[in-house]
């Protein structure tokens, strides 16, 4: 197995004197050094703000920006790149959606979404029920954490609008069968949002073949910097929906009268962008080109078999979320441990795993959890510290069973 810390400055740091073990990529991904060298080069020889300078400086910082905006809409196979619009995050990529492409629904109109979903994707949904009177309809999942088709089909009314549901669950890893669930609800005449935050660092997505509306995720989970997110939208809905927010840059012409906006990608992003920040997700999408997302998912299964198996030996432990088809995710609960005692303990070796609800509160009630521990691999981990994590955790327990 190919070990790629060393591309990763963090990874010469140590945690509490020790080697740092990682295990909390879903969380947010470590940076290699290419994407920390091309935002702090950006800041030293491009910066300028974008779009609207006439210098040289400004076009370049421009022209770096764009080619961003093109290689991501080559990542996901979009077909034009003005269907790529930059936001904050995944979060602010689905209250994009929920405020914008919700000002087009109306009171009775219903959203499905998942027992799975991270509260990013429940929460927007809940503030339009509350301000449109829209209803929400929930698919429920089985014991091992995959979606119950059966139930899916039964949420759809002839006034469902839109499916909004996770490529791949933080929690349980579950890859969701979404090509299945966008066909049947195009059947039914609904759109589909697809919420990739946990998938675009670990699968080839290809949003034409999917035929998915939507398609959101964050580059900091990418390999990329912080506060840069992506909205994939179909042209279509893109220009029927209205700007979500309001200011410079997405504007054509303004008169106290009357406003019109800019065309796309501009109408939807308002105000200055995170342009250095966007410009280092370049430099994440060159790294994950050059490493190839084969090889990448094929590097995850193998660490995620291999913790699978050895964490099972451990007594009293039960792991939530045995989906046939997963990402690099293990969520686990240890029988008389709380995840957080153990989670601090863990800490204290070096090992950062993350304990909690996970963003995802009705999942936890739907396994009748209040947290679980949970470990999530990125392409700089290794065998060796899936053996620091089963050290630690017998530590841990020898520990707390004194
Ligand atoms: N959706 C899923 C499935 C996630 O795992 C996360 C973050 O963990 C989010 C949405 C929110 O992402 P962000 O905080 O980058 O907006």
């Amino acid at each position: 197995m190919h070990n790629y810390k060393g591309d990763f400055p963090i990874f010469k740091k140590t945690s509490h004197g020790k080697p740092l073990v990682y295990l909390d990529s879903s969380n947010t991904t470590q940076k290699p050094q290419c994407v920390i060298d091309t935002v702090s080069q950006f800041y030293r020889e491009e910066n300028a703000n974008i779009h609207r300078g006439i210098y040289e400086l400004s076009e370049r910082a421009t022209i770096s920006f764009e080619t961003v905006r093109q290689k991501t809409q080559a990542l996901l196979n979009a077909k034009y790149p003005h269907e790529i619009i930059f936001t904050s995050g995944t979060t602010a990529a689905i209250n994009l959606v929920a405020q914008s492409y919700g000002e087009l629904l109306s009171a009775g109109d219903e959203i499905i979404i998942s027992t799975m979903e991270h509260h990013s994707n429940i929460v927007p949904w809940q503030l339009l029920r509350d301000q449109k009177g829209i209803q929400l309809r929930i698919i429920p999942i089985s014991d091992n954490g995959e979606m119950d088709l059966i139930e899916y089909e039964k949420c759809f009314s002839p006034r469902t609008k839109l499916v909004s549901i996770a490529h791949a669950s933080n929690v349980l890893g579950t890859i969701n069968p979404i090509r299945e669930m966008i066909s049947i609800a195009h059947a039914n005449k609904a759109l589909v949002l697809i919420d990739g935050a946990q998938a675009c660092s670990h699968l080839s997505v290809n949003v034409q073949a999917l035929d998915c509306d939507f398609y959101v995720f964050s580059a900091h989970k990418a390999y990329g910097p912080t506060g840069v997110g992506i909205l994939y939208g179909k042209t279509e809905w893109l220009e029927k929906m209205p700007p979500y927010q309001g200011g410079g840059a997405m504007i054509e012409q303004v008169t106290f009268d009357k406003t019109t906006y800019a065309p796309l990608p501009a109408k939807f992003e308002a105000g200055t962008s995170n342009i250095a920040n966007v410009v280092g997700f370049g430099a994440a999408l060159d790294y994950l080109q050059t490493i190839g997302m084969e090889t990448i998912h094929q590097h995850e299964t193998v660490l995620l078999h291999d913790a699978t198996k050895q964490l099972l030996t451990i007594p009293g432990l039960k792991i939530i979320g045995t989906a046939s088809s997963k990402i690099g995710v293990i969520s686990f609960v240890i029988e008389g441990i709380h995840p957080h005692d153990a989670g601090t303990i863990l800490d204290r070796q070096g090992i950062a795993v993350r304990v909690g609800h996970h963003c995802a509160m009705p999942l936890m009630q739907r396994f009748n959890v209040p947290a679980t521990m949970r470990v999530s691999f990125g392409i700089y981990n290794t065998m060796s510290d899936i053996d620091s994590l089963i050290t630690g955790i017998h530590a841990t327990l020898n520990f707390m069973c004194q």
